[in-house]
C-alpha cells in the first residue's frame, strides 16, 4: 500500500538496528530511501516518495529533533523517550521493534534492595525514578557506555542497562538482576506536525500501525 502524502515530511532515524527495522515497516508503506546510509555518508536520504525525507541521527537525539520540528516524525527507544521526557512529543504507535529489557545487572549475588547503592548507568532519569519510586535511595552515576566495566572496577555496585541476549553481561561476569522495563521502539510526532499536517501524518500513522500488524 502506498499512503497519501500531501504535505512534505522529514522522518528522523538513526542508523543501525532502528533504520534496520524500520525500513521494512516503511516499505509496506510505500516509501524506501534512494540511498543506502550503510554505504553513504549523506545525512539526509531523498525517498522513493518525493514528499519525503529521512534524516539519520544518533539515537539519542531523535525526540530533540522532533521536539523542536526539525523532523515531523522519528523513530526512538523507549529507553531513550525515557531520558528525554517525552515533551513536545506524541507517541501514537509502538514499533514493536529494537526490543529489548532495561535491567538492573551486577556481580552474582549483589543484592538490589540494599541500602545507598551506587548505580552507573546512561540511563539516569530512568534509574533514578525506578529506585525512587519503592522508597531506596541510591547514588546514579551517568555513564554514555561500556556500563559494564563500571562494577568490575568499583566504579558502582551496579549497573542499569539494556539486555538482549545477556552474553555482553555474561562476558564480563556479570548477571541480570531485575527487570524494569520491556523497551521498543516507538513512533514519535512533532505536536505541530500532528495538527497542522494532520491528513498526511494520520495516513503514515495507519499505514505503519498495518504494517505492525496492530
Ligand atoms: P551507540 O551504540 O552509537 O552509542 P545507541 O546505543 O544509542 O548508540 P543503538 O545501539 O543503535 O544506538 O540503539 C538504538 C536503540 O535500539 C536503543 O535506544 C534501544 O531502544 C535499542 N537497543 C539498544 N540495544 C539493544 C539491544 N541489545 N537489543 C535490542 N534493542 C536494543
Ligand atoms: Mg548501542
Amino acid at each position: 500500500m502506498t499512503v497519501s502524502i500531501e504535505t512534505p515530511l522529514t522522518i528522523a532515524l538513526s542508523k543501525g538496528r532502528i533504520f534496520k527495522d524500520t525500513l521494512p515497516l516503511l516499505k509496506q508503506a510505500g516509501i524506501e530511501p534512494l540511498d543506502d546510509p550503510e554505504t553513504s555518508r549523506k545525512l539526509i536520504l531523498d525517498t522513493s516518495h518525493p514528499l519525503v525525507k529521512f534524516v539519520l541521527i544518533r539515537a539519542t537525539d531523535v525526540p530533540t529533533y522532533v521536539q523542536w520540528g526539525a523532523a515531523d516524525i522519528g523513530v526512538a527507544g523507549k529507553d531513550v523517550l525515557m531520558e528525554h521526557g517525552g515533551d513536545g512529543l506524541y507517541e501514537p504507535l509502538d514499533l514493536r521493534i529494537a526490543r529489548c529489557r532495561m535491567m538492573i545487572a551486577g556481580r552474582p549475588g549483589a543484592d538490589t534492595s540494599a541500602r545507598r547503592l551506587r548505580i552507573a548507568t546512561k540511563y539516569v532519569n530512568a534509574a533514578r525514578a525506578f529506585f525512587a519510586a519503592r522508597g531506596q535511595q541510591v547514588e546514579v552515576i551517568k555513564l554514555y557506555g561500556s556500563m559494564e566495566l563500571a562494577p568490575l572496577v568499583g566504579l558502582s555496585d551496579l549497573i542499569v542497562d539494556l539486555v538482549e541476549s545477556g552474553n555482553t553481561l555474561k562476558a564480563n561476569g556479570l548477571i541480570p538482576l531485575e527487570h524494569m522495563h520491556d523497551i521498543s521502539s516507538r513512533l514519535v510526532v512533532n505536536k505541530a506536525s500532528w495538527k497542522m499536517k494532520h491528513a498526511t501524518v494520520q495516513a503514515l500513522v495507519t499505514a505503519l500501525r498495518d504494517a505492525v500488524g496492530d
